[in-house]
């Protein structure tokens, strides 16, 4: 078994040594790892169609169904390619304010930037974006926002980590005050720990606990525990994702990481 990670295209803001010794660390010895440049941002032969097959994939309305775009305007266009060059990094925000991505449309872009012949089981692709991905949930007719969509490849969203589990109640009461409250500043300082915020120094160890949710989907075909104090427990609330990230893993994937029959 191979796993493979395609690096974070902002290494100022993601500390990836800590990251990748942290991931060392926990998995089991016989995993080959190494590492390669950020994939959805390695320049391409056709700069230009890759930044609209990118543009395409972003989410217009949260709140309608996913839809295949084959184009995307020229503003879109236009933001790509800063962000593909470095010349912006995405907000990492949802909309309104920011902009969010179709996670498995994203991914459908990652998957065919690899080579063929490493599209396989036994290569675990793990790739670390900085942009905001979703997946639109039928049953409230809306997007949410994900830390991880498993799959070849597996794609991991630091703003995801941010964004996707919801903040304490407390946290939206205070903003919805306005000008009137303490801002988002003095509040998320406040709260230092119960949340993340955007460039973290805690995201690089909390996204391990993401690696090895992709590891466990691909190997074992499970990625997530129900015990809240095990590193594979899907947190829906930001102080359940600290708390989960803070330990290791429960007795029982402990055993399963180390059962060596594993492909
Ligand atoms: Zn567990």
């Amino acid at each position: 078994m191979r796993l493979v990670l395609h690096g974070h295209p902002r290494p100022q803001r993601f500390d990836q040594k800590t990251f990748l010794q942290g991931l060392r660390a926990v998995l089991p010895a016989q995993v080959e790892t190494g590492e390669r440049p950020p994939l959805l941002e390695t320049p391409t032969d056709e700069p230009v169609r890759h930044a609209a097959r990118i543009g395409a994939t972003r989410v217009l309305d949260p709140f309608r169904p996913p839809h295949h775009r084959v184009v995307c305007s020229n503003t879109e266009h236009a933001l790509e390619r800063d962000i593909l060059s470095g010349v912006r990094a995405p907000t990492g925000r949802p909309p309104p304010e920011g902009e969010l991505y179709d996670a498995a449309q994203l991914s459908a872009v990652a998957r065919d930037l690899l080579p063929v012949e490493e599209r396989r089981l036994d290569i675990i692709h793990l790739v670390l974006t900085d942009r905001l991905i979703g997946t639109y949930q039928r049953s409230d007719g809306r997007y949410h926002a994900r830390v991880i969509l498993a799959g070849t490849p597996h794609l991991l969203s630091t703003a995801g980590l941010v964004e996707a589990p919801a903040r304490s109640r407390g946290y939206y009461a205070a903003l919805a005050q306005g000008p009137a409250g303490p801002g988002r500043g003095a509040l998320e300082s406040a709260l230092m720990d119960e949340q993340l915020v955007h460039g973290d120094p805690r995201i690089p160890h909390m996204m391990v606990g993401y690696a090895l949710m992709a590891y466990f989907w691909q190997v074992h075909g499970e990625a997530f525990c129900s015990d809240p104090h095990c590193r594979l427990y899907n947190a829906h609330w930001q102080r359940e994702l600290i708390q989960a990230q803070s330990g290791g893993l429960c007795d029982h994937h402990a055993t399963m990481l180390h059962h060596h029959d594993a492909p």
